[in-house]
């Protein structure tokens, strides 16, 4: 069935850039739909990185991740956005009156003004693990973000995996969790040294187990709820884990999709922009963050915050073409 909806501006990609693209496009009278291929908003920040420090935000000495992604989502929130998440953006079509119809792959069509594409390294989709039953528990007992810790709070966790996601949820999760696994192939984890030495002291103070070397196997349980993961190690024994959740976190495969065909200028998989409007080839559409290139352009979150400022007031152009402007500070406007 198709779902229909009328804005001003559609943003491709929740991540820091496409959030703070929210704010900027509501000061300036803007309504706006987000659409996001993962279930949760943050992109790299909190798909990759969540209990991370960034050191390099303006005005924070030291932030989460996590911590930022809230900020800005709370920032944005005044303005009401539409989020879609869980699903890509698969294609766009140019009416003849300027305007757009953009359509999600659970086809969702939003029919907008001006688009802005804050795509980062392109759609982020969890690598899965091979195991039967997988479908018909993921979404309600497997998941492979953390929208919300409190979901986990007295349950008994999976974690698989050994990369930073994995130690970083074992180590946040383990404050509130019954029980919190720890499922991987071998001893040795892809994280910080800091992180590393953080679990283990929680692994000696029994507030995680560690299940190694072993590997998924298989789920047990009734219509998505799980009951227990199992495990098997080389020597192909099996041990079951009562759980009620399974996080895999096995790494993202990151593609630039379908917006690779749309007809952008491109070079080496980056899209081409102005930036003095970080206009694309296309007329209104426009790009922002990682996902661009211009001469001397730096992937830094704060670059993507100028870059989403500087397209906004460039697309105000489009949405409100009678409206004369005059150029206010948020200070003297306030947030409305
Ligand atoms: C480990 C690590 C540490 C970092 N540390 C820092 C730091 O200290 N300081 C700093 O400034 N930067 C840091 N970065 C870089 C920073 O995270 C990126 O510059 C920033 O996330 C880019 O933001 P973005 O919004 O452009 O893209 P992203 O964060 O990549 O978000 C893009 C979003 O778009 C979605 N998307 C893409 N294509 C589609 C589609 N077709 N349909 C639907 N959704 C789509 C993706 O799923 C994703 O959620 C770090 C990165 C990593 C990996």
């Amino acid at each position: 069935m198709t779902e229909l909806h009328k804005t001003d501006l559609v943003i491709i990609g929740a991540g820091p850039t496409g959030l703070f693209s929210i704010f900027e496009a509501g000061m300036l009278k803007i309504k706006c739909h987000v659409i996001d291929s993962l279930e949760v908003i943050g992109g790299q920040c909190q798909a990759l990185y969540p209990e991370k420090p960034i050191y390099d935000i303006p005005a924070h000495p030291s932030i989460l991740a996590s911590e930022l992604i809230e900020k800005l989502e709370e920032q944005a929130r005044p303005f009401a956005p539409t989020y879609h998440l869980n699903q890509r953006v698969e294609a766009f079509e140019k009416n003849p009156d300027g305007s757009f119809i953009v359509t999600t792959s659970k086809n969702v069509k939003i029919h907008c003004k001006a688009v802005i594409i804050a795509a980062g390294c392109g759609a982020f989709g969890p690598n899965r693990p091979p195991m039967a039953r997988l479908e018909e528990f993921e979404v309600k007992s497997v998941f492979y973000a953390v929208k919300s810790k409190a979901e986990f709070s007295n349950k008994k966790v999976v974690i698989a995996g050994g990369g930073d996601s994995a130690v970083d949820w074992a180590i946040s999760l383990s404050a509130i969790a019954k029980k919190v696994y720890v499922v991987h192939r071998r001893d040795k984890f892809r994280c910080a040294p800091e992180s590393a030495d953080q679990m283990k002291k929680l692994t000696n103070d029994g507030k995680i187990e560690m299940v190694i070397p072993y590997q998924l196997d298989g789920l047990k349980g009734l219509d998505g709820k799980l009951e227990a993961v199992l495990v098997k190690d080389f020597d192909g024994n099996i041990r079951e884990l009562e759980a009620d959740y399974l996080l895999p976190f096995f790494g993202l495969a990151m593609e630039l999709g379908p917006i690779a065909s749309w007809g952008l200028n491109l070079h080496k998989n980056h899209i081409e922009v102005d930036p003095s409007t970080m206009r694309t080839s296309v007329e209104g559409i426009y790009a922002v963050g990682d996902i661009i290139t211009y001469k001397n352009k730096l992937k830094l979150i704060l670059n993507g915050f100028a870059e989403a400022a500087t397209a906004c007031h460039d697309i105000r152009k489009i949405v409100h073409p009678d409206e004369v402007f005059h150029f206010e500070y948020s200070t003297s406007k306030g947030v409305s």
